[in-house]
């Protein structure tokens, strides 16, 4: 075989092997729609469950392709954990149908919608299609606040041991444990954050709810005209004028967005933007969840005027 051909297959076999982690005794096979979801997963179940996430932070979950490789990880899982409140309506409901999976069908043990044990922000009161793509259940971005991470983990660790009863000690244990650790990292992020309380932030999709919610912060703006709408020249244009006349201090947009709408704001109003990690995955220091929010709090704080 020559060079060529070798590097090739020494390096394809693993991003092939795409997943999160699949040891070999692994009793549960767990699909997750986003990677927080995933992270989280990980976190409580150890090498008792290999983890597959349909999404990374550079994607935009709410526009997912229902490919037949997805089908085939739906059918074969124990335990489905999305979010809920139609972030994944466009995709996740023919994946589950086509899966011929009875086991992770709603209403079964084998299906967790995170969103569904906090609680959600911006239920709108008229359900207006005219105002942009509006989530009916409320913002489905629920993971950007960490006490929400810490409802869904008492959840899922329950829901574990109930699906894999001989491991329930191991799923229990591990939940206490990360909870404890859990709790003691909000709150560091709560006192490293303090000075963030009150900062007008300029974001992108209305995706900052919940840190903004946690944090204190203020959005005084988005880069998309409405939710799900692409910035558009017109909206910038206007964007810009009215930040001439009261500037924003931040313009902030995800791992999963273009930065261009950010940047064109951001050169002609002299308003720093930041990129966020969206989820686990979303920069280098977002390798799991406590990396997710230590990045946030940092580049933040960093940016800040
Ligand atoms: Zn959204």
């Amino acid at each position: 075989m020559n060079k060529e051909i070798r590097r090739l297959f020494c390096c394809m076999l693993p991003a092939m092997l795409g997943v999160f982690a699949q040891p070999a005794t692994a009793a549960l096979k767990v699909f997750a729609c986003e990677p927080e979801w995933a992270a989280l997963t990980q976190e409580l179940a150890g090498d008792k469950a290999s983890v597959f996430s349909a999404t990374t932070a550079l994607q935009d979950a709410h526009h997912i392709q229902a490919k037949p490789s997805l089908i085939a990880r739906v059918r074969n899982a124990d335990l489905v954990i999305c979010t809920g409140a139609e972030l994944e309506i466009g995709w996740l409901p023919p994946l589950m149908r086509q899966s011929g999976n009875a086991n992770i069908q709603p209403g079964a043990p084998g299906y967790l919608e995170a969103s569904q044990f906090v609680q959600k922000l911006e239920i709108p009161k008229v359900l207006d299609r005219s105002l942009g793509d509006i989530h009916p259940g409320g913002n489905p971005h629920i993971q950007l606040d960490p006490r929400n991470i810490a409802k869904v983990a008492q959840v899922l660790g329950e829901r574990l041991a109930q699906l894999d009863p001989a491991n329930a000690a191991a799923y229990r244990a591990r939940t206490a444990d990360f909870l404890a650790r859990w709790d003691s990292a909000i709150g560091r992020w709560e006192h490293e954050a303090a000075p963030l309380k009150g900062l007008s932030i300029i974001v992108y999709h209305k995706d900052m709810a919940y840190l903004n919610n946690w944090l204190g912060l203020r959005d005084v703006g988005s880069l998309e005209p409405k939710p799900g709408v692409p910035p558009t020249t017109a909206h910038l244009a206007d964007l810009v004028e009215r930040m001439r006349a009261a500037p924003a201090k931040l313009i902030v947009y995800m791992s999963y967005n273009s930065p261009q709408a950010a940047e064109f704001l951001s050169e002609r109003t002299r308003i720093p933007a930041v990129m966020l990690p969206f989820s686990v995955g979303g920069s280098d220091k977002a390798k799991d969840l406590f990396g997710l929010f230590d990045d946030i709090v940092a580049r933040l704080l960093a940016l800040r005027k």
